[in-house]
């Protein structure tokens, strides 16, 4: 339990785990924390560069990580495309040092309290021919979702997705997903549908 000058945070318990959609063979990580976490949130939306959505109202946020995501809940924690028990629980105990390292700064780090968004992996998924055809290297049209919002991938390494039929799907990713560094997102020829 967090006192004034204490840890936030004691331990992240290790208390479920989940086969991971994103990457057949790995696994989701749950621990839940012994502390509340979310009033550190807004320490970490004004910190990290790894943000991908933060809602202040539910007091959620989601992180990249490579490969993955972690997203923290005002109790919990979840970690995606974890390999075994054994690096779920470094993760956890990584995050829990990370908590507290932001805690015991919350004199010096101006808070971030508004809100951002970005697509959730079905938003993508929905866009995506879905017949799980393997030519992007993944093994299903959802893990593939998953790389293009950890920016592992470009839509353009689905080559269903440059057929006419698909122009509109192909678009409206490019302006859902953020563009590859040092890239403009290319222009696509709707006018072909
Ligand atoms: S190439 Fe496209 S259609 Fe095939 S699995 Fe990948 S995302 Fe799905």
């Amino acid at each position: 339990m967090a006192t004034d000058d204490g840890p936030l945070v004691g331990a992240i318990a290790l208390t479920r785990t989940l086969p991971c959609l994103a990457e057949p063979g790995k696994f989701i990580v749950i621990g839940e924390t012994d502390a509340a976490i979310d009033g550190v949130l807004p320490l970490l939306n004004a910190i990290l560069p790894n943000v991908v959505s933060y809602h202040p109202f539910s007091g959620v946020m989601t992180l990249r990580r490579r490969p993955g995501l972690i997203t923290l809940y005002p109790d919990q924690v979840m970690i995606t495309q974890v390999a075994d028990v054994h690096e779920g629980l470094a993760l956890l105990a990584s995050m829990r040092d990370l908590l507290n390292q932001t805690w015991a700064r919350r004199d010096e780090i101006q808070p971030r309290a508004e809100g951002r968004r970005v697509p959730r992996p079905l938003d993508v998924y929905e866009l995506l021919p879905r017949t799980n055809c393997r030519a992007c290297g993944e093994a299903t049209c959802m893990a593939f979702a998953f790389g293009l919002l950890e920016s592992r991938h470009q839509p353009e390494e689905c080559p269903a997705l440059a057929d006419p039929a698909f122009a509109a799907q192909h678009q409206a990713l490019h302006e859902m997903l953020p563009p590859e560094e040092g890239k403009e997102a290319p222009a696509i020829n709707l006018q072909a549908l």
